[in-house]
Formats: C-alpha cells, structure tokens, sequence
C-alpha cells in the first residue's frame, strides 16, 4: 500500500527535493497535498505533474489564478487557500506522512498540526521547534508521533545515536561549513549585499536560511532545535566548523567513541532517510568520493565574527520564549537585508535590541508563543526604523 504524503512548502529547495526523491520510489508514495504561499508557476507545474488532491496557495489571490489555470487541466485537484488549509492537509486522515518544508514562523501552526494528529513529520522547518519548543515536543509525546530530522546535521546525530543509549553520549559535535564570510576580511562585513550572503559555498539553499548560514544564525538555530530533538542542553553542543560539509556531525560518547555520519551536501539523503525510516531507499545522491575530497579541516567557531551564534546559545540558555523572540527578530532582521533595508552586520544588533527590550517568559502554551512572536516582530521593526529613520539606510551594493 502506498503512503500518502504532504509536502508543506512544495515550492522551496526542500520540496523539491522531496519531490525528486520521490519520483525514484513512485508507487511507493502518493502525493497527497502540495503546499505553497505565492509561487504560483511552479506549484502549477508541480500539480500537473503530480495531480495531488488538493493544492494550497496561502495567498487567496494567488489561489485564484491557481484555480482558475487548473480548471481546464486537472479540475479533480482542490485548490484551498490560508493558513487554515495548510492545517487541514497537514492533519488529515488520508495522510500518512507530513514534509514540513515551510521557511520561518509561518510553518509553526500546520507543522504542530500534523504532530498533533500524529503523522510521521519530517522535520525541516526549524523555526517552528526554536519557537515552540516544549509545546511542540509535548504534542510528539503525547501523540506518540515519529518526528524525524531532515536539517542535515540533526538527522546525522540521529543515525549516530541509533540503536545506542542516549545516557552515554557525553557531546554532541554540531558541523558548521561557516557560511560564504568565514575568511571575510572582518571590517568588509558591513557592505557584503544580499546577492553575496546568498552565494553559499557547499549547499542551495532558500534565501532566509542562505544567509542564516552567513550570519551563523542557522548555526545558532540548530544548538536550540538540537537541544529539544534530543533532550539535551547548550552545553553538551559543541559548534565545529568544518569548510567541507562532509561530516555532517557527530556524536561523542563516554567511552570515547566517536561515531559521525558523512555524505556528500545534497539534502536528498537526510530526505531519504526521513521517507523511508526504518528502512532506508536510494536518494539519486552521487557516492562519497573521500580520495578525491583528499583533505576534512575543522576549527572552533568564532563567535566575535558571528555574534548570532552566541545570542542563540545565550536564548536558549534563558529559555521560554526567549528563543520566540529571538527567532522572530531574526526573520525581521533577515527579510530587512534581503530587502536592502539594513546591512548585513546590523542583522545582531537588531536581534540584540529587541531581546534586550522583550523579556521571555515560560512558553507554558501556544497563545503565549504566539503573542511574543508577535510583540517581537513589532519591536525588530521599530528597532530598524530607529536605525534608518528616513527609509534608505545608504546601502552600498558593491
Ligand atoms: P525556500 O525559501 O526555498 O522555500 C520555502 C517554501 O515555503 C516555499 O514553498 C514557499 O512557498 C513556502 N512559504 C514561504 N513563506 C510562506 C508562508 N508565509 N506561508 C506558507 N508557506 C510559505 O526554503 P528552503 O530552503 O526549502 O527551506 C525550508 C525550510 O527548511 C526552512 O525552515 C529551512 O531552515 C529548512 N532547511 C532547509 C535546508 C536546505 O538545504 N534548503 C536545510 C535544512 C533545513
Ligand atoms: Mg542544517
């Protein structure tokens, strides 16, 4: 029998990618739902080739022309729109397996949804776990539902902690390539452009998490989402940078083994693996070559050069909603730079600012979670127009 599957955030590198895999295992999985917020080409390229039952652009308009485009092609695939509609596909009954591939906050409430209906949920979007945390890890238990990593490095602490007791794992060893500026000349960092931080050196990536990557925000993001996917705390994840994004992490135990998971960078395998879990199926990724790779380097993070990496460890550390606020002024810091509205270096003073003036508090329900997501998000901005009251920050593009 074939298992019904949900991508949430079709449109993006990880839905693609999903859909890539699955197209090698076809009657194994039926796509069930595909999901996006405007792209509306590409989500109809995608019902075409798939003829999902149901398609969901979050924008109404864009679920119109949806619609309306798919009405003389495919009229049995359902076109829906809103938020409500990621929750109804993301729950279902019909599904067996949820993809949440959604970027930024807006994947929190269809990614808890599909946990709590407990369907098997893939797990790539981070910021919804950095912002709800125990509310999110709570419906897992009490749904007893299978929550699998697909971030790159936590579903390799996860194969490396297969099978083993969790009680003896002294450290995790989070791998880090250090993002497009790890050598950057320090005082450059300030006039890097949007084109730059988003040129990442080893993996394709949406836009949000590319210059995650350079700000070592993602870094930061993934020590918290560590922290709850594996009962742990801050202290026990030590960040490691490796350039070559061929470990993708490890796990220390005390007997002083130390067991990692390597591949070559193509999201495909954690992808794979996900799907597939407990078996494992093939992923269309080209074998580790390790003679031709030659050389694995490693150094300790700088945490001067990537300030975010430090004010995630500390948020976590403070707990509640401290990593609420924090995730949300980073979206609002990250989408003001994509949009040339602040420079790459003001992205952790904006963070800095806003949870200097927003004190987290315990995250004991999601109404809580969502209410200082918010108050966050006004705060980062109110910070920026601080920053740049009159609205062009002198933004050099070279
Ligand atoms: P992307 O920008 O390529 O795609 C984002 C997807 O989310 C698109 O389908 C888009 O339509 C949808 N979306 C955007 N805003 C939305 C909204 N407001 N409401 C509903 N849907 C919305 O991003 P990506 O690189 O595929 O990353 C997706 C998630 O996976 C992120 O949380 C990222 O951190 C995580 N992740 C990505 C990678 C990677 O290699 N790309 C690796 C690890 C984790
Ligand atoms: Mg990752």
């Amino acid at each position: 029998m074939s298992l019904g599957v949900t991508i949430l955030g079709a449109t993006g590198t990880i839905g693609v990618n999903t859909l890539n895999v699955i197209q090698q295992h076809r009657p194994r999985y039926r796509v069930l739902a595909l999901t996006a917020n405007t792209a509306v080409d590409k989500l109809y390229e995608q019902c075409l080739e798939w003829s999902p039952r149901y398609a969901v652009m979050v924008n109404a308009d864009a679920a119109a022309q949806l619609r309306q485009r798919l009405q003389l092609s495919n009229p049995d695939i359902e076109v829906l729109s809103g938020v409500e509609s990621l929750i109804q596909v993301a729950s279902m009954d019909e599904v067996d397996i949820v993809m949440a591939a959604i970027v930024g906050g807006a994947g929190l409430l269809p990614t808890l949804a599909a946990a709590r209906a407990g369907k098997k949920v893939l797990l790539a979007n981070k910021e919804s776990l950095v912002m709800s945390g125990q509310v999110f890890m709570d419906a897992v238990k009490q749904q007893n539902t299978r929550l699998l990593p697909i971030d790159s490095e936590h579903n390799a602490i996860f194969q490396c902690l297969h099978g083993q007791d969790k009680l003896a794992a002294r450290k995790i060893l989070l791998t880090a390539s250090g993002g497009p500026f790890r050598t950057h000349p320090l005082e450059a960092l300030a006039h890097v452009t949007p084109e730059q931080a988003c040129a990442h050196p080893k993996w394709v990536m949406g836009r949000k998490i590319s210059v995650d990557s350079a700000t070592m925000m993602n870094k930061g993001l993934e020590v918290i989402e560590a922290c709850w996917l594996f009962d742990t705390t801050p202290d026990h994840i030590e960040v490691l940078i490796h350039p070559q994004s061929i470990i993708h992490s490890l796990v220390e135990y005390i007997d002083g083994s130390v067991l990692a998971q390597l591949g070559n960078p193509d999201m495909r395998t954690p992808i794979a693996y996900g799907l597939a879990w407990p078996e494992r199926i093939a992923a269309g990724v080209e074998p580790l070559d390790l003679k031709a790779i030659a050389q694995l380097d490693f150094s300790a993070a700088d945490t001067d050069r990537f300030p975010c990496l430090r004010l995630a460890y500390e948020a976590m550390l403070a707990g509640g909603t401290t990593t609420t606020i924090l995730n949300a002024a980073n979206e609002i810091a990250v989408a003001a730079f994509l949009q040339a509205r602040l420079k790459f270096t003001d992205i952790a003073k904006i963070i800095e600012t806003t949870l200097a003036n927003l004190s987290g508090r315990t995250a004991s329900s999601l109404e809580i979670i969502l209410e200082d997501d918010a108050k966050a998000r006004d705060l980062a901005e109110e910070a920026i127009q601080r920053l740049y009251p009159s609205h062009s920050p002198l933004l050099r593009t070279a």
